[in-house]
């Protein structure tokens, strides 16, 4: 199978080279055309200026031709290819250039002859003669001129110069071309097929699980540039992806391996006798294990809503009577840590969203905001409208803060701030990643403002 580069090398140039031709064979009859009606205008000038020169050579009285001047006309002839024969009516006077001159005349045909067989190689010419009649005002016919002459038509040694150097001119003017536009095909066709090549090449070695590899080809041509671009994006998404999959399988292998190494302990001490089997030990597994089940559906969960596999129930809710049911549901924490939540979200407030989803949302903004504030703190939970287009909500809270390096990182899955204190507040680094892959899936937006003991600001857009 032909390469692209080659099969448009070849295009190309078989184009070119076509046109060329074309324009040559043009360009070569057209010149042809122009010196030969040229030659024959000439010629035929020539001859009626002879004929006219011969008939005033005449003498009335006498009744013939001045054979002086004649012989004079005739040699002019001789010299530009003409062969003049002359007989009067009477017949008292006959002139032939040839009898006079006979191997210059062989000379001049044999030299035209030439000329033309230079120019044209397949000329057919042939000794041509012509007759013309001489008049006399008085006397009416006085005689016949017969012009004779290498043709059809014939060039002088000039012109058929000329014609030859410029049918070489259109030859070397075609072969240049040639070769330029092979030269131009081949920079062409490199430079459409180079980005080609470099992206099948990396599409390969992608195929081959290489992710991350980029294309290096640049092109001035957009759809090239685009292709490029698109392979290299691929590339790195792939290789995003892959890194995103080894990290999620080192972190859940580490997760796990916590709670698993608590729960083996203590079952192995039991089953060894080490340990009496209490209602405090069983009590202690019972709470890994449910810690573990926690974990789990919580990465099932991220899994889901990261893959866009579950549809949302989208509609128009009441968010105040949601955030009532949720300062119920929270009742017994927040007394237990003695915090207010106040509400500023009018009754009428509106979020177009999946209830469900928002809600867990909520349930986990919420509850960090009651693990990370102190006894006695306020949690300030607000609703604003924006332009009609989306809603924005903020859930604040006057606890620990996050420091200003975390912040960026708060967002991943497993990750925590105090990585110590997961055992203590339970959390396993998750909900976050779950509350903004709910938010993104309503194409709305979550972000975080936080200041180290001063509080955390979590504010939600929502389209509406
Ligand atoms: P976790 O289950 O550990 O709370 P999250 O994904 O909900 O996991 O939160 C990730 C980390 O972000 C938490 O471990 C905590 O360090 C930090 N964080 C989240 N919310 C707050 C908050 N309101 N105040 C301070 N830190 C917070």
């Amino acid at each position: 199978m032909k390469s692209l580069k080659n099969r448009m090398i070849i295009l190309y140039s078989i184009t070119t080279m076509v046109i060329v031709v074309l324009l040559a064979i043009v360009f070569n009859k057209s010149i042809n055309t122009i010196f030969r009606e040229y030659a024959e205008n000439l010629h035929n000038k020539f001859v009626n200026r002879t004929v006219e020169r011969i008939e005033n050579q005449y003498d009335i009285e006498a009744g013939t031709f001045d054979e002086e001047k004649i012989e004079r006309i005739g040699l002019t002839s001789l010299k530009k290819g003409l062969l003049l024969r002359i007989e009067s009516v009477n017949d008292n006077f006959r002139f032939d250039i040839r009898t006079k001159n006979e191997q210059e005349c062989i000379n001049i045909l044999q030299t035209v002859e030439e000329h033309m067989h230079m120019v044209y190689p397949n000329f057919r010419g042939e000794y041509t003669e012509n007759k013309y009649v001489l008049n006399n005002e008085q006397d009416g016919v006085i005689g016949w001129v017969y012009v004779g002459y290498y043709g059809p038509y014939s060039l002088s040694v000039n012109e058929a110069m000329l014609v030859s150097k410029l049918n070489n001119a259109i030859f070397w003017s075609g072969v240049i071309f040639l070769l330029m536009s092979v030269i131009i095909a081949v920079i062409m066709a490199n430079r459409i097929s180079n980005p080609i090549t470099s992206v099948i090449e990396i599409a390969k070695r992608i195929a081959a699980g290489e992710y991350g590899v980029q294309a290096k080809a640049k092109s001035s041509v957009k759809e090239l540039e685009d292709l490029v671009y698109s392979i290299n994006e691929m590339s790195y998404s792939l290789k995003k992806e892959e890194l995103q999959k080894r990290q999620m399988c080192t972190d859940i292998a580490h997760e796990l391996r916590t709670p698993l190494c608590n729960i083996q302990g203590q079952v192995e001490a039991m089953i060894d006798g080490l340990w009496e089997p209490s209602k405090v030990r069983l009590g202690n597994c019972h709470t890994e294990i449910l810690r573990l089940t926690k974990l789990v559906n919580q990465l099932q969960e991220l899994y889901i809503l990261e893959n866009t596999c579950e549809t949302l129930y989208m509609c128009r809710f009441n968010f105040y009577d949601m955030c009532c049911i949720l300062r119920n549901e929270f009742e017994k924490r927040i007394s237990d840590k003695n915090i207010t939540i106040r509400l500023q979200v009018p009754e009428d407030a509106i979020v177009y969203g999946d209830v469900q989803r928002i809600k867990q949302c909520m349930i986990n903004l919420i509850a960090n905001a009651i693990t990370y504030s102190s006894e006695g703190n306020e949690i300030g939970i607000t609703y604003r409208i924006d332009g009609m287009k989306e809603v924005v909500i903020h859930i604040i809270d006057y606890g620990q803060g996050i420091p200003i390096e975390e912040i960026g990182f708060i967002f991943e899955r497993f990750y925590r701030v105090d990585k110590s204190r997961s055992s203590k507040t339970g959390g396993m680094g998750i909900g976050l990643s779950i509350t903004k892959a709910i938010i993104e899936r309503h194409d709305g937006t979550i972000t975080v403002y936080s200041k180290v003991g001063e509080g955390t600001t979590f504010e939600i857009h929502l389209p509406l």
